[in-house]
C-alpha cells in the first residue's frame, strides 16, 4: 500500500505547510496510531490513522459522484480537443477519479464517478449484467416487429456477438425507454440504425438501482449519499 511521509501527507490532507508540521510535532499535537510524531520524515500508510490538534483524519475515504452530463462533453477524463466531465467537477472532489462506464459525447444524463475500483468494477464488469435505463428520441417510430427483435437480440458483425435481450417500454413510439445490460459500443444507436432508424437524443435516467437525480440541471454533480452507494447494484 501506499505510504508517504508525514509532512507531504499533511500537505495534501490538511493543505498545511513543512513549518506548520514541523510546529505542531514540537507541541506534540500529531499521533500516529496513537503514538506521538517526532519526525516528519515519518511513513503515513493508507490506513494510519492520524490524530492532528485532537482531530481523527478521514485519510482515504472513498468518494462518489454523479453527474449530469451535457451534449458535447466527452466521457473521459482528459481530451485534447473537448471539455471533460471531469473538468465540470471540483477540482478538490475531481483528483483521482475514473468512469463508471462512458456516455457518447451527444448523449445526456447519469455519468457515475468515483475513486473506488471495487465499486466501479462492481458495476461495470459484464457477468453482472448491471441494467443501465436510457430515454431515446427516434426519427421514425418502432414498430413491434423491432421490440421482438431487439428481445431476442441482434448480431453485431463487428464484435460478432448477439446481443443480451434488451425490453424496452413506451407510450410514444418515437420515444422509447431501453434497458441495457451491456454496452457496447453505441449499441443503442447502432441497433436502431439496423432498422434505418436514427436516434435523435440519448439520454441515461438510471445505472443499476442509481437514479438521475432530477434536480440536478445538466452540467451539475453532487456527491452520492452512502444509501445510494450500498444499494447501487
Ligand atoms: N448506446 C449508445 O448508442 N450511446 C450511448 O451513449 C449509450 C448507449
Amino acid at each position: 500500500s501506499k505510504r508517504d511521509r508525514l509532512d507531504r501527507h499533511l500537505k495534501k490532507v490538511l493543505s498545511i505547510s513543512r513549518v506548520e508540521t514541523q510546529q505542531l510535532l514540537a507541541k506534540g499535537e500529531i499521533f500516529l496510531d496513537g503514538q506521538r510524531a517526532t519526525d516528519i520524515q515519518q511513513l503515513v500508510g493508507e490506513f494510519t490513522q492520524v490524530v492532528v490538534a485532537g482531530r481523527v483524519l478521514q485519510n482515504k475515504l472513498p468518494r462518489y459522484i454523479q453527474l449530469h452530463k451535457p451534449q458535447g462533453v466527452v466521457s473521459a477524463t482528459r481530451d485534447d480537443k473537448h471539455q471533460t466531465v471531469i473538468d465540470l467537477i471540483a477540482a478538490d472532489f475531481a483528483e483521482q477519479l475514473h468512469l463508471v462506464g462512458r456516455l457518447d459525447f451527444n448523449s445526456t444524463g447519469l455519468v457515475l464517478l468515483t475513486t473506488d475500483g471495487r465499486w466501479s468494477r462492481r458495476l461495470t464488469e459484464p457477468a453482472a449484467g448491471v441494467e443501465k435505463h436510457y430515454r431515446v428520441t427516434l426519427d421514425k417510430p418502432i414498430t413491434p416487429e423491432i421490440v421482438e427483435a431487439f428481445e431476442r437480440g441482434l448480431y453485431f458483425s463487428f464484435e460478432n456477438i448477439i446481443t443480451r435481450p434488451v425490453r424496452t417500454a413506451f407510450t410514444d413510439p418515437l420515444c422509447v425507454d431501453i434497458f441495457l445490460h451491456e454496452g457496447r459500443y453505441h449499441q443503442i444507436k447502432r441497433m436502431f440504425g439496423h432498422f434505418q432508424i436514427t436516434v435523435l437524443s440519448l439520454h441515461r435516467l438510471a445505472i443499476g438501482n442509481v437514479v438521475l437525480d432530477s434536480e440536478l440541471a445538466e452540467g451539475e454533480w453532487r456527491e452520492l449519499s452512502q444509501d445510494e452507494v450500498f444499494r447501487s447494484v
